[in-house]
């Protein structure tokens, strides 16, 4: 039997016009879709595939059967939000199958990139990732708390626009107030913080404020937030009636 394939697909932030047309047209080829149920339900309708909604803390075990799933021959595509290369499904499926490739000899696997919510996030409110960046998933699932902390350190003391991925959950109620407090004693007072819920998506929430005041404000952060902290260069431009931009410059140090 000819072995089939995977592909890892990545939807994007939630609009479904931020779905590449690379990716849509993996999506159509597929025979299965495989994912967590919320990005299961995002993927178009098409009669003749087979979905296989799925609980989200597995995902090695995930990777492991859509692997199977082509290893019979069938054409599978493995759904992620965002990118699925960010904090997401690509990486799960490499270590599925470094861990065992002889069982899989054959099967093709591809990886279609998707827009990541920090992206999302930016170009919603202006250009905050216009200078150096960097993205830090807040979940102590995968990581020690104490990684987390010495990494952002580092990267605070380097001064780097920080998106926070994953920055709160019901099982872990408090990192995100942690984070921001060790960031509100690095950074000068009025640096931006930009908590970012639902980009792209109906129930879509924008918030700007200055750090410190951004442990009060992170009480409405919630699994799909984004939480972006400027680095001491980002600034605002205040505009009437809507969101100010935020943009970081792109010089440090020198005359643009
Ligand atoms: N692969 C995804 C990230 C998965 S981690 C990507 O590339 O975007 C899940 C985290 O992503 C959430 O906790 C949240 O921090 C962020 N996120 C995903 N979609 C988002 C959206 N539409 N708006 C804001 N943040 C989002």
């Amino acid at each position: 039997m000819t072995a089939g394939s995977v592909t890892v697909i990545g939807l994007g932030p939630g609009d479904p016009r931020y779905l590449t047309p690379s990716a849509g047209a993996a999506l159509a080829a597929a025979t299965d879709i495989v994912g967590y149920g919320a990005y299961v339900d995002r993927a178009p309708l098409r009669v003749g595939q087979t979905r296989h909604a799925s609980d989200n803390r597995v995902e090695v075990e995930r990777a492991r059967f859509a692997l199977d799933l082509a290893a019979e021959g069938r054409c599978v595509a493995v759904v992620s939000g965002g990118d699925p290369g960010v904090f997401a499904m690509a990486a799960a499926l490499f270590e599925a199958y470094e861990a065992d490739m002889a069982r899989w000899p054959d099967v093709v696997i591809k990886v279609e990139p998707g827009i990541t919510a920090m992206l999302a996030v930016a170009a919603r409110v202006g250009a905050p990732l216009g200078g150096d960046f960097c993205a830090i998933s807040l979940s102590d699932n995968l990581k020690p708390w104490d990684v987390i902390v010495t990494r952002l350190k580092a990267v605070l003391a380097a001064d780097l626009v920080i998106a926070l991925y994953n920055p709160i959950s019901k099982a872990r109620p408090w990192q995100l107030g942690e984070a921001l407090k060790l960031a509100a004693t690095e950074r000068p007072a009025d640096t931006p913080v930009i908590l970012a819920r639902a980009v792209g998506r109906a129930d879509e929430a924008v918030r700007i404020v200055p750090i410190d005041q951004a442990v009060a404000a992170a009480e409405t952060a919630d699994m799909s937030t984004l939480v972006m902290i400027g680095a001491s260069a980002t600034r605002l431009i205040a505009r009437a009636g809507e969101l100010p931009f935020v943009y970081t410059p792109r010089s440090v140090g020198v005359r643009p």
